[in-house]
């Protein structure tokens, strides 16, 4: 099994109960429930760093596992928004797609919430 997963704040121990990912292109820092693996653009943060989380100027925060009170979401929906929007968080791997090869149709949108799309090009 993996170790406990810590927050990423400095000078914070606390265990992580959550995931923060930057969706750079949309300007939007997603919060959801812990990552099962860590990547570039997540950060863990324990209980107190996520509830004091504030976004950068001009941000957008999207809290995914506040929508549903204290209760886990259980729904598979929220965890596939949250991969979802990691994989949209990867503009590099995007803009790589994008400039070699045959260009491809537009992205499909396959999610919303708020004022946040998720875009998933329609043969991935
Ligand atoms: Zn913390």
């Amino acid at each position: 099994m993996s170790p406990v997963r810590r927050c990423s704040r400095t000078a914070c121990g606390r265990p992580a109960v959550a995931t923060l990912t930057y969706v750079y292109a949309d300007s939007t820092a997603v919060l959801g429930p812990l990552a099962t693996y860590a990547e570039p653009h997540c950060y863990d943060l324990c209980a107190e760093h996520s509830e004091r989380l504030t976004a950068p100027r001009g941000w957008e925060v999207v809290r995914l596992a506040d929508a549903s009170g204290p209760a886990r979401p259980s729904g598979d929906d929220l965890e596939a928004l949250a991969n979802a929007v990691r994989e949209a968080a990867r503009p590099q791997e995007r803009a790589a797609e994008a400039g070699g090869g045959a260009r491809r149709a537009d992205p499909m949108e396959v999610a919303r919430r708020g004022h946040l799309r998720v875009l998933r090009s329609p043969d991935s």
